[in-house]
């Protein structure tokens, strides 16, 4: 097969949406990736944040093929064992009482959204309505979730079908409270900014956020689609900063490489999804939830320390590149949540340093035209985050001779 087809291929028979790199992976273990010319990469990216336990795990495959000769799907007529177990685990492990499964981490967030716009309605009126959300955020490309994000070329096509979303600027307690009222019915927030640049939420706005939600009675949701099962060093980022949302939408690492979404919520709020009201085809199927039992078993203390110690290990190492080359301006991270900003000269030139990398032979990802995201496996071993920085510093001194 690896004959047949190529990334031309890809321009004639397939949407234009995406731009995929001109070579095309067909087999990875671990954090190496090969090329149907056998050239290897190490993958600094994941899958953007997805293969948490590096591909092709060998638990996840045991606990995937097992469940292959059980039973695929069942529609939500009938429940299921692992969607139990995990909906159990879940909720023994976090703030919430009750969960919601679905497939993607958009279809997370309409979950969210739909429920505290619902929640609201129930309770307080139906003038209840408006979203609070931030500049430069992501959540999802569903046409409502798109909106919410605060990404103006994602989204201004469609801005004008949802009159009720206001986007403010991030880490500003300020312009929050000075625009939250009675008519707010949600703040949706990443904990950590992923792909709009990297930036961690300063502890005290996420503080003062739930404050704000909870004199005004508004739903705080976090979204977690990419800081969660393990990412920034606890099983989700909120744990870290101790603040407690009602709502937490989860996805990418969750499957570690297998599609599903959740959505966690306080018993109060789960309550208003009544029978009917909300649903999906594949969610909580046996295939997915038993892929996420199998990372969530695997994500421990142990797991958790090794993200820091690898935290460390690569800021360091940016920081060394960064006094030999000077092309970055600002290193910021939580756990291996990753982002390196590249100073003024170099400013949006993310996508041609990655694509240097990607010949270099180490796969990396942007966040936004001016940073440079990393978010590789969480047990991606030191061996390979040295070989891996090898070949980054070939990438950069092409872009410093370029
Ligand atoms: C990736 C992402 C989403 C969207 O998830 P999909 O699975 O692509 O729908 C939502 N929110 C955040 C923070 C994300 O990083």
């Amino acid at each position: 097969m690896s004959e047949e087809y190529n990334r031309m291929d890809f321009d004639k028979y397939m949407v234009p949406c995406f731009s995929p790199a001109p070579f095309i992976p067909i087999r990875a273990k671990g954090s190496w990736v090969w090329d149907q010319n056998g050239k290897d990469y190490i993958d600094l990216a994941g899958g953007i944040a997805v293969n948490s336990l590096g591909h092709v795990n060998k638990y996840l495959k045991k606990a995937l093929k097992q469940q292959l000769d059980k039973l695929w799907h069942i529609g939500n007529g009938y429940t299921n064992e692992p969607v139990l177990q995990l909906a159990k685990t879940l909720v023994e492990s976090t703030f919430a009482d009750k969960i919601f499964f679905c497939n993607s981490g958009a279809e997370a967030n309409e979950a969210a959204l739909k429920l505290s716009l619902k929640y609201a309605a129930n309770f307080y009126g139906k003038k209840k309505n408006e979203i609070i959300a931030f500049n430069d955020a992501f959540h999802g490309r569903t046409l409502f979730t798109v909106t919410v994000g605060g990404q103006p070329q994602y989204s201004a096509e469609y801005i004008s079908l949802f009159a009720n979303i206001i986007h403010l600027p991030y880490n500003n307690l300020q312009a929050v409270s000075s625009h939250i009222s009675e008519h707010t019915c949600a703040i949706i927030v990443e904990p950590v900014i992923g792909e709009g640049g990297v930036y961690p939420a300063d502890p005290i706005f996420l503080q003062g956020l739930r404050r704000l939600c909870n004199h005004f009675n508004v739903a705080l949701i976090f979204d977690e689609v990419q800081t969660g099962a393990g990412r920034t060093g606890s099983l989700y980022a909120y744990q870290q900063y101790n603040v407690e949302p009602d709502i937490l939408t989860s996805a990418k690492g969750l499957g570690g490489g297998f599609p599903i979404g959740a959505m966690l919520v306080k018993e109060n709020w789960a309550q208003v999804f009544t029978l009917g009201t909300h649903g999906t085809t594949f969610g909580g199927n046996p295939m997915a939830a038993t892929v996420a039992n199998s990372v969530l078993g695997l994500l421990d203390n142990k797991l958790f320390e090794g993200v820091k110690q690898r935290n460390v290990w690569i800021i360091k190492k940016l920081s060394l590149l960064q006094e030999k080359y000077s092309i970055f301006k600002d290193l910021r991270s939580m756990g291996l949540l990753i982002g390196a900003e590249l100073s003024m000269h170099w400013k949006g030139k993310a996508k041609i340093l990655t694509n240097f990398a990607a010949e270099e032979g180490v796969i990396t990802l942007i966040a936004g035209p001016n940073v440079i995201r990393f978010t590789p496996a969480l047990n991606i071993c030191f061996r390979d985050l040295q070989e891996a920085f090898i070949r980054f510093e070939r990438a950069l001194i092409r872009l410093k001779n370029s």
